[in-house]
């Protein structure tokens, strides 16, 4: 990890105080974590009396409209203003942003607030932590670090952050902080049992019909180790699926017994592949992105490839059952 890689709230509020209006970015193929990052800053900013605007290329999924200020979200290609700051959250890296890039080059400071140990600093100000469960983790910090007051509105968009990026508070990387950090959000309010079920108990029938079609294709490489499951753009089409209806069924892969490593190779668009990895730690697999040119996390990551499933399937799988035997 890149030394230079380490947490700045103050220069981050530093840079937040210069300025007045702020673009705030999240990622392409949003998550939990990039629009709660977003949109819980929108909030605080809005406290401290900025003009925040918050900003995705992609469609936002459903399951999170009901965070405060989701309707806000406006499309960077949609918008020629430029901002005294933009700010990106949870990006691994500048082609994450989409179009947000062009909106990044107008305004006239930059900053980042991510927690991907693959993140270039592409910023001016940078406050990177590799090793942070999630960045909405970085968020609370950095509002705290700023004074703003914890709301109930703030701590939904956290949680749904910190929860989503740490598979309900499961994967390796969860910490003491981010327990720590749950307890005040429960006394400010969070409704838990609400948020967990529309984010972890509910799916819609064009994910459940997805996840048949998934599993329907299921098939294990690397003797048994390296679960790989594809859906093609016909699949979406015959499902009435939207890409976001794919973004957990890697899990099932995962979920095998005797699997090590997952992967789920969808047509995100005719000819163009993206890829879902996954590993149960300690098992890494964010070397094998890395050199496929994609990122990530150890234990999830994704690289986007051109070309037929079938074919773009096969290189990554090669590339993973090469990994597990110069392992052996
Ligand atoms: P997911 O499989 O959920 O889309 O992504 C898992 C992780 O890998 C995320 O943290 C995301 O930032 C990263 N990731 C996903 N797709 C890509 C990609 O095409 N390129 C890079 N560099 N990172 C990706
Ligand atoms: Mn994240």
């Amino acid at each position: 990890m890149n030394s230079e890689m380490r947490r700045q709230p103050e220069a981050i509020a530093e840079a937040i105080r210069a300025a007045d209006s702020i673009a705030i970015c999240s990622h392409i193929n949003p998550d939990g974590d990039t629009i709660g990052c977003a949109l819980a800053m929108r909030l605080g900013l809005l406290a401290l009396g900025k003009k925040p605007s918050v900003f995705c290329e992609d469609k936002i999924p459903d399951n999170l409209a009901m965070l405060p200020g989701v309707e806000t979200f406006r499309n960077p290609s949609d918008c020629g203003e430029a901002f005294d700051l933009f700010l990106a959250v949870d990006v691994s890296d500048p082609a994450r942003l989409g179009t947000g890039r062009s909106l990044m080059e107008r305004c006239a400071h930059t900053a980042q607030i991510d927690h991907h140990p693959t993140n270039p600093l592409f910023a001016e100000t940078n406050s990177v932590d590799g090793y942070a469960p999630a960045a909405s983790v970085l968020v609370y910090e950095q509002l705290r670090q700023m004074g703003v007051p914890m709301t109930r509105e703030i701590a939904m968009c956290l949680y749904t952050g910190m929860s989503t990026d740490t598979g309900n508070f499961s994967f390796s990387a969860t910490s003491a902080e981010v327990f720590s950090i749950m307890s005040e959000l429960m006394r400010a309010g969070l409704p838990l049992s609400e948020l967990s079920r529309i984010l972890f108990r509910e799916r819609s029938r064009e994910q459940l019909r997805l996840l048949g079609r998934a599993i329907e294709h299921l098939r294990f490489a690397g003797g048994g180790r390296i679960a790989v499951m594809t859906l093609s753009r016909q699949d979406f089409l015959d499902c009435g699926a939207l890409n976001e209806h794919a973004d957990t069924i890697v899990n099932y892969g995962l979920e095998t017994v005797g699997t090590q490593m997952a992967v789920l190779a969808r047509e995100d668009e005719p000819g163009m592949i993206k890829f879902s990895l996954r590993s149960k730690s300690p098992q890494r697999i964010d070397d094998v992105a890395k050199s496929l040119g994609g990122g990530g996390h150890p234990q999830a990551s994704g690289i986007t490839l051109a070309g037929t499933l079938r074919e773009a399937t096969a290189v990554v799988v090669a590339a993973l059952e090469q990994k597990l035997e110069t392992e052996k």
